[in-house]
């Protein structure tokens, strides 16, 4: 959706562009903060994208333009070979470069605009989603020999190396294999994933609170420090292979019992999730967002007051099965089951109700 008044390709770069790519965003519907513990993960593809217009250049330059940051800090330029952190979302581009050198796939310079209608920094992952975006441009131009994992693989390596976010592998590989239709059970350790429908008569609903996080920042990597910590005192390559037996036996000191206790317990409330979903059984997994949230705001100790008001209204609302926070945590959005007859009336009060009690302005994603 191209937005009134914003320049065109031809307009920026006074040529037409050779390719056009996108890749969707993505809502977890149940296992935070699992991915880089090894586990089980349960995305699917939000009906927002990401897209990109590129053409290539003679030199080794590349110059960036994107529509949704604000007009002082809409360029981004620089040459290949030379990248470099700058702090700015130059970094998400500059990152998939420096990895297709790292994977040894040439990629020559190029011109690219960039448009989205995601939130940035709304828990819905418009990082992975501008990452592979890219990517899927790049290897249309270039003809790279790249297939849908290895493809994810790079655009996570784009956010791990340059930007400095040390995230898990869920969200690039939801953008790259997840579509709308169908959640994306994935095994992050194999990652063997398989596609499974919501419950007949359903629908979900994603609100954005008002909120924005930045993954780049403290509270994340202090997160998978802990889990690590915790992986290592209690003898496990990662928490995947750990269970609630031996974290008991082990009485770890706090937090950091706390925080395996999030993630050993979500593992299992994923794997319970997908026996729900294939058996259509929403109550059921309503049942499990709900611990799911409880999980994080207890243990995990990554919600937000917001956040919490939130999953509150849409758990009382008419209509719900369950909610819970969505994404990374520390703002960001929550997602609910809903029955689908339901849905839009409900996602309209719990906004209303939500902004008449504090001063932010909600968005609803879907429906
Ligand atoms: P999330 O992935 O949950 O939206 P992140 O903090 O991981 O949040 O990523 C958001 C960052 O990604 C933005 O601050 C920006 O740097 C970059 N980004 C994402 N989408 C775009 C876009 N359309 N244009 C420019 N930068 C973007
Ligand atoms: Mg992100």
């Amino acid at each position: 959706m191209i937005e009134q008044g914003a320049p065109a390709f031809d307009a920026l770069f006074n040529r037409a562009p050779a390719v056009t790519a996108d890749a969707p965003g993505r809502v977890n519907l149940i296992g935070e903060h699992t991915d880089y513990n090894g586990g089980f993960v349960f995305p699917i593809a939000a009906p927002q994208r990401t897209r990109i217009a590129l053409a290539p250049r003679a030199d080794a330059v590349v110059r960036g333009w994107s529509r949704d940051v604000g007009d002082e800090q809409a360029w981004i330029e620089f040459r290949l070979g030379a990248e470099a952190r700058a702090g700015t979302w130059g970094d998400y581009i500059a990152g998939v470069t420096a990895a297709l050198r790292e994977w040894n796939i040439p990629c020559g310079g190029f011109d690219a605009r960039i448009e989205s209608d995601l939130p940035l920094g709304g828990g819905l992952s418009s990082s992975a989603s501008l990452e592979v975006a890219l990517l899927r441009g790049l290897r249309d131009m270039f003809s790279l020999d790249l297939d849908d994992v290895v493809l994810a693989k790079i655009a996570q390596r784009a956010e791990t190396g340059l930007v400095g976010a040390p995230v898990g592998i869920m969200d690039q590989m939801a953008a790259s294999l997840a579509d709308e239709h169908a959640a994306l059970f994935l095994d992050t350790r194999s990652l063997a994933y398989e596609r499974v429908r919501l419950p007949p008569a359903t629908s979900l609903i994603v609100i954005h609170s008002g909120v924005v996080h930045r993954h780049a920042g403290g509270e994340y990597r202090v997160r998978r420090a802990e889990c690590e910590e915790a992986a290592r005192r209690l003898g496990v390559r990662e928490l995947r292979d750990a269970t609630v037996g031996d974290l008991e036996r082990a009485a770890l000191p706090p937090p950091i019992d706390r925080r395996a206790r999030h993630v050993i317990t979500e593992n299992d409330r994923v794997v319970r999730g997908l026996a729900a979903l294939k058996s259509g059984d929403a109550q059921q997994f309503g049942a499990l967002m709900v611990a799911s949230h409880e999980s994080m705001r207890a243990d995990f100790e990554i919600s937000t007051a917001e956040i919490d008001l939130l999953v509150g209204l849409a758990r009382d609302a008419d209509g719900v099965y369950g909610a819970r926070l969505t994404g990374g945590g520390f703002g960001g959005s929550i997602v609910a089951l809903a029955d689908a007859a339901k849905a839009v009336d409900a996602a309209a009060r719990i906004a209303a109700e939500y902004s008449r009690r504090v001063p932010l302005h909600p968005t609803v994603l879907i429906p």
